[in-house]
């Protein structure tokens, strides 16, 4: 839903570019002017500045080019390599799909990444905005690379009233009705550029917009109130996903919530965060290590204080030997009872391994929602 126009005028891409060829961010993985960027550079930053600030990536980046230089270098590295150069950057099972994901261009492409956003899609952690960044940035695909950056650039200059994440189709075509067939790669640069510099979430510097004529929310004076969001109500249903990782010990994959917030303390399996719009079908992505995951059929569902909660239960069996991720601990099934599991992760396990052995579960500390 767009708001009448304020102004007849469309935004031009190649005001942007324009702007972009004066101000563009010089960063590590970005190529000169005029350079096609490396596609293994472009995906390794862009998985790398997934929940990450530039300021925090740049030097990780930089050591971890330094120590796997190549596709190639990085695939044959053993694992324990990979997630000690990644220490310290957080959301480790981006490090695992990184790992994954090098493997599986070596051993299905050759160690050439593919070239389309479509066959991208398919490797392991990459998601619809990775895929059209890459294509876009290396292979100069007509490409729509869409992140929150913009998202709030397009929802101000069209003043786009649905709320997000409801406007995530809205934005993504009129970014694709945009991006220009001559520079792909710099036209999703330049709108990133412009989102992380100018167009910011509090007092956008609207005067240095090349966009600024045409944006409708500026004309309004209304940039700030863009982009619009859903108001998480009371009552919202949140999705996420719940892994149960049973070793051949009979052990089971657990950790500690953080003493802070809702279920403080307690013990669950890991789980995916539990979002309005979180989509089970890629909960592959958050599992806690690799394993041969099978989604197991029918949903958890648990309704706390102030919200339904809905877990897509994830289930995999794992050798003897293998490790704890940082954090976690496996606990034998014979013990799970004295374990302090709220009654949302007994309905988890109860789900993946039947009935608790040993008894009834220990009695829960009282919380508030549990
Ligand atoms: S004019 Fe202002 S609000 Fe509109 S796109 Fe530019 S910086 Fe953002």
């Amino acid at each position: 839903m767009l708001t009448p126009a304020a102004s007849a005028t469309k935004p031009d891409p190649q005001d942007l570019l324009a702007w972009y060829d004066r101000h563009r961010r010089d960063l590590p993985w970005r190529a000169k002017p005029g350079v096609t960027a490396e596609p293994y550079r472009v995906w390794l930053s862009e998985i790398m500045l997934q929940q990450t600030t530039v300021a925090a990536v740049r030097p990780y980046y930089l050591k971890f080019l330094e120590r796997f230089p190549t596709v190639e270098a990085l695939a044959e590295a053993p694992a324990d390599a990979v997630m000690q150069a990644w220490a310290g950057l957080g959301y480790y099972s981006r490090a695992r799909n990184l790992h994954a994901c090098a493997k599986a261009v070596v051993d299905k492409h050759g160690g050439h990444f593919p070239r389309t956003e479509a066959e991208l899609l398919k490797l392991p952690g990459i998601g619809a905005y990775t895929a059209a960044a890459v294509a876009a940035i290396a292979f100069d695909e007509k490409a729509a690379a869409v992140d929150g950056n913009v998202e709030r650039v397009m929802s101000r200059v069209f003043m786009i009233e649905e709320p997000l994440p409801k406007a995530k189709p809205l934005i993504r075509a009129l970014t694709e009705a945009l991006v220009p067939a001559d520079r792909p790669g710099d036209f999703a640069q330049a709108v990133m550029d412009l989102g992380a510099t100018i167009c910011t979430p509090k007092r956008p510097a609207c005067a240095l917009c090349p966009w600024m004529v045409p944006c409708r929310a500026r004309a309004e004076g209304l940039q700030e109130a863009f982009p619009k969001k859903q108001k998480k109500e009371a009552g919202q249903l949140r999705k996420g996903a719940a892994f149960v990782v049973l070793r051949a010990d009979d052990t089971i994959l657990l950790r500690t919530r953080p003493p802070q917030g809702l279920l403080g303390g307690m013990a669950e399996p890991p789980t995916s965060p539990w979002e309005p719009d979180y989509e089970p079908s890629r909960a592959v992505l958050d599992a806690p290590i690799e394993a041969r995951w099978q989604r197991l059929p029918g949903t958890v569902r648990h309704v706390f204080t102030h919200f339904p909660l809905e877990l897509t239960v994830m289930f995999a069996k794992v050798s003897k030997g293998t490790p704890a991720p940082d954090d976690m601990r496996w606990t034998p099934r014979l013990q799970l009872h004295e374990e302090a599991l709220p009654g949302a992760m007994k309905k988890v396990l109860a789900h993946a391994l039947g009935d608790l052995p040993g008894g009834k579960a220990k009695s829960e500390k009282p919380v508030k929602g549990a």
